[in-house]
């Protein structure tokens, strides 16, 4: 069986002061003790003070965003190369308030993942379906569709440089998680569609989003094709995100 990298990744979303950010990455950086891969994506303003503030620890940061292009006339656009100027290593691509807010579509999310990969950059790519698309029984037709258009990165990318997070945008910020059965099911099913496509999916990364907190994590992550978890409101809280670590190392 592939061993795959367990990963727990914060996703700050737009949170976050000098004296907050301060006293959470000195918290979690201290706090971690090995076992799973840690990351944070911050707020672009906090890029330098993270990597200040982890230089030397072993907890990884990056974006919640970039820019599909590499430089020119994007105004308020940040490329792969800006982000990896502050050391960042990854970056999220296609969250679904991004989707949802900002009216981002598969083959933007796509071209934003190949350019974080053409960096060298790790890509976490997010899919997920809303309540009414589950209720219609369409989520793994959704789910599906988000992943074929970015089959060609998700296929040609080297080892290690996609992740792939199961959101369900119904158990985003919630409270509502999906079941570990319900959340093992679509995980299981982005595997194997992920194969269709040629990728090599066993060794690909697959993280559970929405709503995951110290109470439910260790379940979640006890699931056989749950590679961890991407981590909103609890990565605020450094005691919660490291409970959520340690649920996954
Ligand atoms: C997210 O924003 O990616 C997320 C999963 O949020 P929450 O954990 O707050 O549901």
């Amino acid at each position: 069986m592939t061993k795959r990298t367990r990963w727990v990744i914060g996703n700050w979303k737009m949170n976050g002061t000098f004296a907050t950010n301060a006293a959470l990455l000195h918290a979690v950086s201290a706090g971690e003790s090995g076992g799973a891969s840690i990351a944070v994506c911050v707020p672009f303003p906090y890029l330098a003070q993270t990597q200040a503030a982890l230089s030397g620890k072993a907890v990884g940061y990056g974006a919640q965003d970039v820019s599909q292009h590499s430089s020119g006339a994007y105004t308020g656009q940040v490329s792969a190369a800006m982000l990896q100027d502050f050391g960042a290593t990854l970056a999220l691509v296609g969250h679904s308030e991004r989707r949802q807010y900002n009216r981002e579509t598969d083959e933007e999310v796509a071209a934003k993942a190949s350019a974080l990969v053409a960096a060298g950059m790790t890509a976490v790519i997010c899919v997920g379906e809303t309540l009414a698309e589950r209720e219609a029984g369409n989520a793994e037709k959704v789910v599906s569709r988000q992943l074929a258009a970015c089959a060609g990165v998700i296929s040609g990318a080297p080892a290690g440089k996609i992740v792939v997070a199961y959101e369900p945008v119904w158990a985003i910020g919630t409270g509502k998680t999906a079941t570990a059965a319900e959340a093992q099911a679509m995980h299981a099913f982005i595997r194997g569609d992920m194969r269709r496509f040629g990728a090599r999916s066993d060794a690909i990364s697959i993280l559970y989003g929405g709503s995951v907190k110290a109470g439910n994590a260790a379940e979640l992550f006890a699931q056989s094709d749950i590679d961890g978890g991407l981590i909103g409101g609890a990565a605020l809280i450094a005691s919660d995100f490291l409970a959520i670590v340690a649920a996954a190392s």
